[in-house]
């Protein structure tokens, strides 16, 4: 006997569903409602219109209605909108967009994968701007068109998420100025605050105006005004603060919302509705960190979801694991991922936490393209389970994040990443690859070998006289150093180690944090006791204050920075 299956949505989600509804059952009936004019488009790739990488608005789309119907034999109709359920007599009512016409289709099940939609708050004078979103090809092309017509002093992207930031590098690949407009004291949240800084040097050296901790309170004509009294003049505003999981449909329909806003599913991604399913944006998942439920708005989750959902129509066994959040972004010439839990996420949940902030090199460090990565892995004290990563750095970052990742799925701990047996030829990475090198310093922390603390304390430290001690070489310290930090390279240190009191705390750095590692314990075998390692070197503390320093006037700790 043949089914009828309908879907609401025909990019990420409801296309996953409906091939793969297909490929399980070649006699059923699928229609697949899209009220926009496109179905299957690469979401990810709609910012890079704008630069040109992708360069015809049509290249984004992946599929098109006549190639549903005679590959799949799949009714793709574009520009029909679901607009409400009945649940009872298992119909839906859809809207011709085109005609106007308005007609009931009846189904067996349902799957709702209507996605989320940018939110645009109404911030007084919005209506005086050209304010544009970015969701789909219309919207890309929209925006597009406008930007090579008007060519515009300046485009403001307010919002520094992952859409904000691949707008704005995009734009700024196209030869336009911009400014990004974010409210929190960060861009892209997924990274711990130390993390991202060098982020923010990468955008501000490519001629953005970043600029954070500060946010949009009105528009006037062409201007942008910000809390702080800042104005900004500018001709095209992108907004990207955020996105709404569309619910309409399931709010209409009696339909179960969670505590996030977004739908509620149970493990099988049903809703309260025996026969209706809902995957994508619009839906929260568990988390099995948090052991909460949270939105997780990302096309890969989107896609298995929906994958899961026509194998569980058919009677196949869906296991779901749950979701920790994986995510990668390029920012210019540094590429930023991370996994699971960050150290703010933690802040707020009762789970005892470490973490561990190394800079290896990503490939051994004679190879011509080796460069320092930027990585933190967060574990859980004492078990010290995997709870988070993060890895910024202009190499391959998403390949460590990844392994990370799946450690976390399969309940790993930090003395597992240091036992992993990843792949290393010099081109590649090096023989302890920075997932094992962060499994062993994150094992050293977790039994006590050594104390740290964060380059984000440094400035504290200087400021109270700490007694802080360079390990490097003398021809790098007089190339930039911490001011008024001792130096005693670690060649002389055994020499030399009664020059440094015992009776106060002595913070040690080197460069990334690895000689100063050795010169922590070469003072503990001496008798000291209260050393401590500075995470991350003296370019973590540079790439931590570079920021700040440069765009607030404030005063350096450093006489140069040490910049990677
Ligand atoms: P969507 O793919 O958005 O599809 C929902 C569709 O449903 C929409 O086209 C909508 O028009 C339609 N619809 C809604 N209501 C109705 C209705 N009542 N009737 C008919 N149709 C309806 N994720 C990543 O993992 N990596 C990335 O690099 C990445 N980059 C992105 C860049 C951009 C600019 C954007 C916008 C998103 C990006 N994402 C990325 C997120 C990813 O695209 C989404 O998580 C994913 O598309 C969600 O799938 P979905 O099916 O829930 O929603």
């Amino acid at each position: 006997m043949s089914n009828k299956y309908l879907i609401v949505g025909g990019v990420a989600g409801g296309a996953s569903a409906a091939a793969r509804l297909r490929r399980l059952g070649e006699e059923d009936e699928i229609i697949m409602f899209e009220k926009g004019p496109d179905v299957s488009f690469s979401n990810c790739c709609l910012p890079y219109h704008l630069s040109g990488q992708v360069k015809h608005a049509e290249d984004l789309i992946l599929m098109n209605p006549e190639k549903f119907r005679g590959q799949y034999n799949i009714d793709a109709r574009v520009n029909n909108e679901v607009l409400s359920i009945d649940r009872a007599k298992k119909e839906v009512e859809v809207k011709d967009l085109i005609s106007g016409k308005i007609y009931k289709e009846s189904y067996d099940k349902l799957i709702l994968s209507p996605g989320a939609s940018p939110i645009v708050p109404p911030i007084p004078g919005i209506e005086k701007v050209n304010v544009f979103t970015i969701r789909n090809v219309v919207d890309i092309d929209k925006l597009n068109k406008f930007i090579k017509k008007e060519n515009p002093s300046r485009v403001t992207v307010i919002g520094g998420g992952f859409i904000g930031i691949e707008v704005m590098e995009n734009l700024v690949e196209a030869g336009h100025k911009v400014s990004l407009v974010e409210a929190l004291p960060q861009v892209l949240n997924q990274f711990d605050y130390e993390m991202v800084q060098i982020l923010h040097r990468e955008i501000m050296d490519n001629g953005v105006e970043l600029i954070v901790g500060d946010k949009v309170t009105a528009f006037d004509t062409n201007k942008v005004i910000l809390e702080s009294g800042k104005e900004i003049i500018s001709e095209v505003i992108v907004m990207s603060i955020g996105i709404r999981p569309e619910t309409g449909l399931a709010r209409q329909a009696g339909l179960d919302l969670g505590k996030t806003g977004a739908m509620k599913v149970d493990p099988n991604f049903l809703t309260n509705d025996p026969d209706i399913y809902a995957v994508g944006d619009a839906i929260e998942v568990y988390n099995t960190l948090t052991q909460d439920n949270f939105k997780l708005s990302l096309a890969g989750p989107a896609l298995k979801q929906a994958r899961s959902v026509a194998d569980h129509i058919h009677g196949k066994t869906v296991n779901n694991t749950g979701y920790i959040g994986s995510s990668v972004v390029k920012v210019f010439s540094f590429n930023a991922a991370a996994t699971g839990l960050n150290e703010k996420a933690l802040a707020n949940l009762n789970i005892d936490y470490g973490w561990a902030d190394i800079i290896p090199k990503d490939k051994v460090g004679i190879m011509p393209d080796a460069e320092e990565l930027g990585f933190k892995v967060i574990f859980e004290k004492p078990t010290g389970r995997v709870l988070g990563a993060q890895a910024i750095g202009r190499g391959n970052v998403d390949k460590r994040i990844d392994v990370i990742a799946t450690a976390i799925k399969f309940g790993a701990t930090v003395e597992n990443l240091r036992d992993l047996e990843l792949c290393y030829a010099p081109p590649f990475g090096t023989g302890k690859d920075a997932v094992n090198f962060s499994g062993y310093v994150a094992s050293n922390l977790l039994q006590g070998v050594f104390k740290q603390v964060s380059m984000s304390k440094v400035r504290e430290l200087v400021e109270n006289d700490a007694y802080i001690l360079d390990v490097r070489e003398m021809d790098e310290y007089e190339l930039g150093h911490i001011k008024k930090a001792k130096i005693i390279p670690l060649s002389q240190l055994r020499d030399r180690y009664e020059e440094i009191p015992k009776d106060v705390p002595v913070y040690i750095h080197c460069r990334s944090g690895q000689r100063s590692y050795n010169a922590v314990l070469t003072l503990k075998a001496k008798g000291y006791t209260q050393v401590f390692n500075i995470s991350g070197g003296f370019i973590g503390i540079s790439a931590y204050e570079y920021f700040t320093d440069k765009t607030t006037g404030r005063k350096p700790i450093v006489t140069e920075y040490g910049l990677r």
